[in-house]
């Protein structure tokens, strides 16, 4: 699997970051703004894009949806292009792109409403989803192929789920919005030692943190050794465009 950074923020951006998002291979997990230029950028034509997932309702995962799918249009996409979208939202995101003139006959658009324990394949790549803890309904996803095995939790707060479904996993895409020595918990959402501990219940090798609040910036490496000091495999914290081979 190759995985591109799109982006590793969490809702407020910085400079240097914009809110998270994934290409694996040709699937896209989360669509906030400008996601097809940021792919055009890493290299990567959004035409070949075959798959999109948006995990839940929240507007940094999901407020580029209707934009990208327009601009897969106007640059011609003629084959059809599967979206899986969360079931709690899946009418009112439907509205929306009806609303921007999206769904019409020239252009396919197959939208599917994403549910729990969703098992979804795109060529060899087996993708299954997972309830995970937020605010609203949110899904974590587990990406197998016969040699490796990639889990992204979405938001969330720590959470058994995940530690079972990443078990043994080459990555663990962990988010990591807060960070107990620098901005305590937050609701909803996983501090960087979370992560780590989660990391290490599971036994992944490689642990990831993305969907970094912009507290967090200044403290990264001081970070990363906090969660090296409770997880024994690598700790990454990926800048946006950085990517992954698994
Ligand atoms: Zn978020
Ligand atoms: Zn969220």
């Amino acid at each position: 699997m190759r995985i591109v950074f799109l982006g590793t923020s969490a809702a407020v951006s910085s400079v240097k970051r914009d809110n998270t998002s994934l290409l694996i291979d040709d699937v896209l997990v989360d669509c906030p703004g400008n996601v097809f230029g940021k792919m055009v950028r890493a290299g990567y034509n959004p035409l070949k894009l075959r798959t999109i997932i948006i995990t839940h309702r929240h507007v940094d995962h999901s407020y580029g949806l209707p934009s990208l799918l327009e601009m897969l249009r106007l640059s011609g996409k003629k084959e059809p292009i599967k979206v899986f979208i969360n079931e709690d939202f899946f009418p009112e995101m439907g509205q929306l792109l009806n609303m921007y003139g999206l769904m019409r006959e020239d252009f396919s658009l197959d939208l599917i409403p994403l549910q729990e324990n969703h098992v979804l394949f795109e060529d060899s790549l087996r993708i299954e989803t997972f309830a995970v803890k937020h605010s609203v309904p949110n899904f974590g996803l587990k990406f197998s192929t016969s040699s490796s095995c990639v889990v992204y939790t979405s938001d969330t707060e720590p959470c058994e789920e995940v530690a079972e479904r990443a078990k043994g996993a080459d990555l663990l895409v962990h988010e990591a919005t807060c960070a107990e020595i620098v901005t305590g918990k937050k609701e909803g959402h996983s501090c960087v030692e979370d992560a780590a501990r989660i990391a290490k219940q599971a036994g992944v090798k490689n642990l990831c943190l993305v969907h970094l609040g912009p507290e967090l910036e200044e403290h990264l490496r001081e970070l990363a050794q906090k969660a090296e000091e409770i997880f024994d495999g690598r700790v990454i914290v990926p800048e946006d465009f950085d990517r992954a081979i698994v």
